[in-house]
C-alpha cells in the first residue's frame, strides 16, 4: 500500500516531537507500506521567519519572502531524515524542488500545476520513506512559491492524487475535525466523518485544521482524507464525498473567522452599474469579497457593505479611493472589530428553521447580528469581534449539547 502521511507544525516542534513523529513513519514502515511523508516547518518557525524578515524589511518582495519561509519546511525534513537515519532506516529528503513540484508564479499563494512523480517512483523503488518538505514549490523561473498558509495540507494531498496513493493521512495536533475548534469549545465534538463540501465550507469560514485549498484538491481528485492526532492514538475523521452524518444531523460544525473586515462604501450614486464598478475595484485589486449588502438609502444614492479577509482591507480601501470619482461614492469605511460565525452541514438542506435556531441562540446572549449570508449548506453571521467565541458556544449548545 502506497501511503501519504503529513505531519504539521506542533507535531515536529521539538527534538521529542520529531522522535514521536519517527516512530509513527517507522511503524508503517515497518508493516510493508511505501511511505510519502510531507513535513511543515517545526512549531512557529513561518511566523518567527516572517517576524524576523519584517525586522530587515517592512515591505519584502514576495519572492525573497519565499526564499525565507521554504527554509522553514527544509529543516524540519532534514532533521526528521536524521532521526530515522539513527533508528536505521532507508531514507530520504526531497525540496519540492527536488521532487519537481511545479507551481504557477503567485508569490506567496502559488497553485500547483504539475508533479513530477519520476524521482519519487525511483526512491520508493529502493525502499526509501521520502520526506518531502510541505508548503513549497517551484515556478516556471525555477524560483521558489510557497502555497499559502498551511500549505503543507495542500503539497499532502497533491502527491496523494499525483502518486494514486491509497490512503492519504493528515497528522496534526487534535483528534479530528471536531463540531468546532476543541480548544475554544471543550464540548466540541469529535466527528467520524464529514463531506467534502461540509469540510471545505468550515475551513473556508475559519476552521484552520485543513488548509481549504487541500479540501478543494481531495474533492477534485477524489483523495480521501484522515485527519488524525500524531500525539494520541485514536480513530480519526474521515473527510470523503458522502457520510453518515447527513442524515443523522441537521448541522455538522461552527466555525469562526476573526481574520475579517468589513468595508462600507458609502454614498454609492444609485444608478445601474454602480455595484458593478465598486465591486470590480476591489476584484482587479486580487481582494475576495463576501457577504454583498446594500442598504436602499437616502435620496439617490445607497450604503454598500461587504466582506473582506483582514489582510486584504487596506488594498480593497486603496482601489475604491483611487477610483473614486469613476464610481461616484462620498467615502468607504473599514471595520476590522467584526467576526464572522458560520453553522455548517448538508443536513440544512432538508430541514427547515436551522436559521432560526442560529439567531435564537445569539439572540439568547444578546448579541447582535450585522450581516447574514445563506447557502444551501452555510448560514454565515457578521458580529462583534468581542461577542465571537461566546456566539459559537452559544450555537454549540443549541445544536450538539441537549
Ligand atoms: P497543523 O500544524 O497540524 O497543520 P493547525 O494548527 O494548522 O495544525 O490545525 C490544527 C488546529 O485547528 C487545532 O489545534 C485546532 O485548534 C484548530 N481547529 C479549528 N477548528 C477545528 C475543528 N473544527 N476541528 C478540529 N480542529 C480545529
Ligand atoms: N509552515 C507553513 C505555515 O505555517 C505551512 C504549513 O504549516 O502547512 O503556514
Ligand atoms: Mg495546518
Amino acid at each position: 500500500m502506497l501511503i501519504v502521511q503529513k505531519f504539521g507544525g506542533s507535531s515536529v516542534a521539538n527534538a521529542e516531537r520529531i522522535r514521536n513523529v519517527a516512530g509513527i513513519i517507522a511503524e508503517s514502515f515497518l508493516m510493508g507500506h511505501d511511505l510519502v511523508v510531507v513535513l511543515s516547518a517545526q512549531g512557529d518557525t513561518t511566523d518567527e521567519l516572517l517576524d524576523k524578515a519584517a525586522e530587515i524589511n517592512p515591505n519584502p518582495s514576495k519572492r525573497e519572502l519565499d526564499m525565507l519561509l521554504t527554509t522553514g519546511e527544509q529543516q524540519s525534513i532534514a532533521l526528521m531524515a536524521m532521526c530515522l537515519e539513527g533508528m536505521g532506516l532507508p531514507v530520504v529528503s526531497l525540496t519540492g524542488w527536488q521532487v519537481g513540484i511545479r507551481t504557477d508564479t503567485v508569490y506567496g499563494s502559488a497553485r500547483i500545476r504539475r508533479i513530477y512523480t519520476e524521482r519519487l517512483r525511483r526512491e520508493l523503488d529502493k525502499k526509501r520513506i521520502v520526506l518531502v518538505a510541505g508548503f513549497q514549490g517551484v515556478n516556471k523561473f525555477d524560483d521558489y512559491t510557497t502555497l499559502g498558509r498551511g500549505g503543507s495540507d495542500a503539497t499532502a494531498v497533491a502527491l496523494a492524487a499525483a502518486l494514486h496513493a491509497d490512503r492519504c493521512q493528515i497528522f496534526t495536533d487534535v483528534e479530528g475535525v471536531y463540531t468546532s475548534d476543541p480548544r475554544k469549545v471543550p464540548e466540541a465534538k469529535k466527528l467520524e466523518e464529514i463531506t467534502y463540501d461540509e469540510m471545505l465550507e468550515l475551513a473556508s469560514m475559519g476552521a484552520q485544521v485543513l488548509m481549504n485549498r487541500s479540501v478543494q484538491l481531495a474533492k477534485r481528485y477524489g483523495v480521501e482524507l484522515e485527519v488524525l492526532s500524531s500525539l494520541v492514538r485514536a480513530p480519526g475523521t474521515k473527510v470523503k464525498e458522502v457520510s453518515k452524518n447527513m442524515e443523522e444531523m441537521k448541522i455538522t460544525g461552527i466555525a469562526k473567522d476573526e481574520h475579517v473586515a468589513r468595508v462600507t462604501v458609502v454614498k454609492v450614486a444609485d444608478r445601474p452599474g454602480s455595484a458593478f464598478r465598486v465591486l470590480n475595484a476591489v476584484s482587479k485589486a486580487g481582494v475576495d469579497v463576501d457577504m454583498i449588502i446594500q442598504a436602499n438609502g437616502r435620496e439617490e444614492t445607497n450604503d454598500m457593505s461587504f466582506v473582506v479577509a483582514e489582510g486584504d482591507a487596506q488594498r480593497a480601501y486603496d482601489a475604491l479611493m483611487e477610483r473614486r470619482s469613476a464610481i461616484g461614492f462620498d467615502h468607504v469605511s473599514l471595520d476590522r472589530d467584526i467576526a464572522k460565525v458560520s453553522v455548517v452541514g448538508a443536513g440544512m438542506m432538508s430541514s427547515a428553521g436551522i436559521a432560526s435556531l442560529v439567531f435564537e441562540a445569539l439572540n439568547d446572549e444578546h448579541i447582535n447580528i450585522q450581516m447574514i449570508n445563506t447557502s444551501e449548506i452555510k448560514i454565515s453571521c457578521v458580529i462583534d469581534a468581542p461577542s465571537a467565541d461566546r456566539a459559537v458556544s452559544a450555537i454549540h449548545r443549541k445544536f450538539f449539547e441537549s
